[in-house]
Order: structure tokens, then sequence, then C-alpha cells
């Protein structure tokens, strides 16, 4: 096999790997980095001969993985892209909101090149796609050649797929973004447990050990309680959520809570594309077995849309839960500006579900100790911090030592270590010193031979 790790950035980004095996040529994912705009924001797709590509695929639909496959399919017309039902649902969402925020960032960060593609572009990559059944392998022929593939299950969020490549010569398999635990809407991944040539293995939580007391079930019990809390005191709760998954996933935990009187009945807040999404969520689970979800649970927490002019810094208009993107506390994003309006009275609760950057205000707000200053600098606001705020470790990656695990069962020859911050990826380097695998951290843009 041939590897390139086309992610200009290294790290976590834009995602998008080019493989060759047994003579096809093939790439995985095509993402847009969250931290950069325009351009810069790509993988290095000018590194990809225009047309060569005998398919695509997406393994799902997070937009460091999705965000640029508009642009890689318009560059490989004749290139199918496989992805599962799942996928085929949301990336139609996820792709038009991507083009909506390009739009509002050509105007307010000026970038003349933006939107970098058009609803045409979307039309077209559509026509493209191919479902496939999970578990259901596709033989692919071309000039006496096979190669078979096969999405396998992966439990991170709903239409997520591992990837395993199988050909006369050799056998691989790509984790993607995976996690094991069941989650509420979501059974985890049952990996295929044959050996393999080659393993490319997610590394998201490699520089992160998870106390053996907070297991997820526990992070859940604590949230509820955290959240009943800051109800029954008398202030709101904000838990900043990314859009695709980690918000329907608490919309199902706040109803179970509801319902068990855990939490006192207030209304619950929920920005827009996360509630658009429940409706395609309903579908897919409609239509397949591996999501469990239904539309109902907006009906049955009352949830609402935001108010519409949300002032930074403003009071809140009512005590509530409010359930908004973006996950990281991005600036000019809901979570940021409810965030500026909730920080300064301590009946109020800041609570994370998931993984926040450093570089993030979320992450900064982590590290942030209460009575100091916090900076919302993108709306010129200071505040003391007086909210409670907390991190809950509901991840939705495997932890590192059940990827070393699966590592370990899957008897590769090469590791390619992916998907991770440099410490991360140092850690499982480390760890995997007495396998015997060859293990790659590959270097952007370089291309191994395996
Ligand atoms: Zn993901």
């Amino acid at each position: 096999m041939r590897f390139t790790d086309l992610n200009p950035h290294g790290g976590i980004g834009a995602n998008c790997c080019l493989c060759e095996s047994n003579g096809f040529r093939f790439a995985i994912d095509s993402g847009l980095h969250p931290k950069f705009a325009g351009s810069e924001s790509l993988p290095k797709h000018g590194e990809i001969e225009r047309n060569s590509l005998d398919f695509i695929v997406l393994t799902h639909c997070h937009l460091d993985h999705l965000g640029s496959l508009p642009l890689l399919s318009r560059q490989n017309p004749d290139a199918p892209v496989f992805l599962t039902y799942g996928s085929s649902v949301l990336s139609r969402r996820m792709l038009s909101n991507s083009i909506s925020v390009m739009k509002r960032q050509r105007r307010e960060l000026n970038i003349p090149e933006l939107p970098l593609y058009g609803r045409g572009d979307l039309s077209s990559l559509y026509s493209r796609m191919k479902p496939l059944s999970s578990e259901s392998p596709l033989t692919i022929e071309k000039e006496g050649r096979s190669l078979e593939l096969t999405l396998n299950h992966a439990g991170h969020v709903a239409g997520a797929a591992s990837l395993t490549i199988k050909s006369k010569e050799e056998r691989s398999f790509f984790t993607g973004d995976l996690l094991f635990n069941d989650q509420r809407t979501l059974a985890g991944a049952k990996p295929p447990l044959e050996p393999v040539d080659v393993l490319v293995t997610e590394t998201t939580r490699g520089a992160t050990a998870r106390d053996p007391s907070r297991q997820r079930e526990n992070e859940v019990v604590d949230l509820i309680a955290t959240i009943g809390k800051t109800i029954r005191k008398g202030g709101s709760a904000l838990i900043p959520v990314f859009a695709l998954g980690r918000m329907q996933e608490m919309l199902v935990t706040l109803e179970e809570a509801f319902r068990r009187k855990a939490i006192p009945k207030v209304p619950v807040f929920c920005s827009g594309l996360g509630m658009d999404l429940v409706n395609h969520f309903h579908e897919i689970s409609k239509n397949s077995k591996t999501l469990r979800f239904s539309r109902k649970v907006l009906k049955l927490i009352g949830a609402r849309p935001l108010p519409r002019k949300l002032q930074p810094g403003r009071e809140l208009p009512m005590q509530g839960i409010y359930l908004v993107s973006s996950g990281m506390m991005v600036e000019h994003t809901p979570s940021y500006i409810l965030a500026s309006s909730m920080l300064g009275n301590d009946r109020n609760s800041i609570l994370f579900v998931g993984y926040c950057d450093p570089s993030t205000p979320g992450g900064a707000l982590l590290t942030t100790q209460p009575g100091q200053d916090f900076e919302f600098e993108a709306i010129q606001w200071r505040e003391k911090v007086r909210a409670r705020i907390r991190q809950f470790d509901l991840s939705g990656h495997a932890d590192r030592e059940e990827l070393l695990r699966l590592a370990e069962k899957l008897c590769p020859k090469t590791i390619i270590l992916h998907h991770g911050d440099p410490a991360a990826r140092s850690w499982f380097e480390e760890s995997l010193q007495d396998s015997e695998a060859r293990i790659i951290d590959p270097e952007p843009l370089k291309t191994y031979e395996i």
C-alpha cells in the first residue's frame, strides 16, 4: 500500500488520506480545518492528479472529514463516493450549512474566495454518492484486478464507519473516528478482529488518560446531578455541544432526566442546526437499525429555539438549559455569546461535554480560575468567572488503552498513527514500542511505501 496524509497542518484538521492498493487509487475523507478559513482550511488536493481516483470513501459527517468533499469530488468526477446510508442523509444538511457559514465568513472575515463551493457542486456530489450497508463487502474490479471494501459500524456519531480494504496481497483497516462504548442513541463499534497487514488508527485521546473513577456512565450521572443543582438554586445551565451527534445525545439524556425528576422542569433552548438535524436523525433511525432516535424527544422536553437576538453580556431572557453550539465555545457562536451573559452569575453553570482545544475560548475558560477575569475578545467583553465551570468526559472517541488493545488483536505489520495531535501520537508511538509492527507517524504530504 502507499499512504499519503494530505492534511498539511498535521494533527487533527483537514482530514484526507490518499491511498493506493493493488493498483487502485482512493481517498478517505476530505475535511476542512476548523481553525482556518478559505483555502488555508483545505487538504492539499493538488497532490492528487485530476480525475485519477478510482473511488472516495467518507467515514462520517463531522466537517473535519466532510467539509471539502464537494471540491475533491468535483476534481474526480468519475470516482463514486462510498458512505453509509446515515452519512448520505446527514451530509446534505451539514454541507448546505457549510455554504452558509462560508458566506458569512466572506462578509465577516473579508475572504473573497468564499464560499469554496456552491449548491451546484453539492448536487453533483450527491449524484456520485453510493450508500453501502455496513458489514457488507463490495468488490470493485479494474483491469483484471479486484479490491474488496467494507464499511464497519464505528459508533462515533450517526452514520460513522471504519473501513476494511482487502486485496489478494493485503488487508488494511482504517478505524476512522471510533467509539466502542454504547451511547444513548447509538451502539458502540465492534470492529472485525481478523489480522491485518496495515492498521491506520485514530489517536485523538492519546494524550488523555481516563480517570478510572470517571467512566462514561458516572460522567452522565454527575452531569445530570450538576444540572439539577444549578436549576434548583435558580440558575441556568449552558451546555456547549457539537450540533451533529452530541446535541441529539444530550436531548435524549435530558428527556430521561426530566422523566426521572432528576432535573426540575425548565425550558430547554437549542440552536438551529442541531434542531434541524433532529429530523435527519429521526429519518435515519426509521430506516436503519444502528440509531435509536425519535424527533418526539423535542416535544417531550419542550425544546424551543433560542431567542432571536441574544445580547452579549446581557441577563438571560429566561431560566433554562441552553443546549447550543459550538462545543468549544468558538467566537461568535451561540455558546460564546450566551457564556458572556452567564459567566458573571454564581448561580449559573457552564458544562462542557466534549473535548475543547486549548486554543479555543472554551479551552481558555477551562483553565481560568474562579474569580479571575475572562476576556471575550471577539465582542470586547470582560467578565469575572463566577459561574460554575465543569468538563465531563463524554468523548465520542475511544480511550487510548482501548485502541491499543485493538492494535494488539489485529496483529498488524504496520501501524499508521492518524487523527491526533503530536503529543497524542507520541503516546501511541511509545506505548507500541514493544510491538512487532512498524510504527509510522506520517509527515504531512510525504508518501509512505508499506
Ligand atoms: Zn468525528
